[in-house]
């Protein structure tokens, strides 16, 4: 699903997002039917999209959360990731889907599955509300997608702008 393509600034209304967030949530109910998902939230910017995910699919997970840094309060990413809090419970032989606000480079992502594959899970996938493409440095695989957009910097449900508008409940890219 794209989102203005064109040159208008990025809108996701509140209706949008959870229109598409049901959406995902058939899915992986779907996917991972009879089996019991790990959620994975990766703070910050993940926090509205992930507790609004797990309350739509409706069936048996746990969740847990994991915090990893490489942007400060720069619109650039410094290309290094760090993991600023680890996870709580062990994810050995889980079904982990990991749940991520926005693919923009990819750098953080492609970090975070190598380290969470070092643990043992049974399996290791991603869903993330936003895509950036035409940013990506590095492939990854999101098997969950929300929303493809353009190359604007976007905030609210979660997103910052300096640390402010994450309480917003949808996503915009006006100035
Ligand atoms: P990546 O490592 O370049 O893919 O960046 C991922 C992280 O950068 C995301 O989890 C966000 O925290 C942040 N980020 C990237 N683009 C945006 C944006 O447009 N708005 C807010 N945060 C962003």
């Amino acid at each position: 699903m794209s989102l203005a393509p064109g040159n208008g600034p990025v809108q996701i209304t509140q209706d949008q997002l959870q229109a598409r967030i049901h959406e995902i949530a058939a899915k992986i109910r779907e996917d991972y039917h009879g089996m019991e998902p790990h959620l994975i939230c990766v703070l910050n910017g993940a926090f509205m999209f992930h507790a609004d995910l797990v309350r739509a699919i409706d069936m048996p997970c746990t969740i847990d959360f994991l915090q990893a840094s490489s942007y400060g309060n720069a619109k650039q990413s410094s290309g290094e990731v760090r993991i600023v809090k680890d996870l709580q419970f062990p994810i050995s032989d889980r079904h982990v889907i990991l749940i991520e606000d926005i693919v923009d480079t990819g750098i953080t992502m492609n970090y975070l599955l190598h380290y969470l594959e070092g643990r043992g899970p049974a399996s290791l996938k991603i869903a993330a509300l936003l895509s950036k493409p035409s940013r990506r440095k590095v492939e990854i695989p999101v098997e969950y997608l929300g929303f493809t957009i353009p190359d604007a910097f976007v905030y609210g449900y979660g997103l910052d702008r300096s640390q402010f508008d994450r309480n917003l409940p949808f996503i915009t890219s006006q100035e």
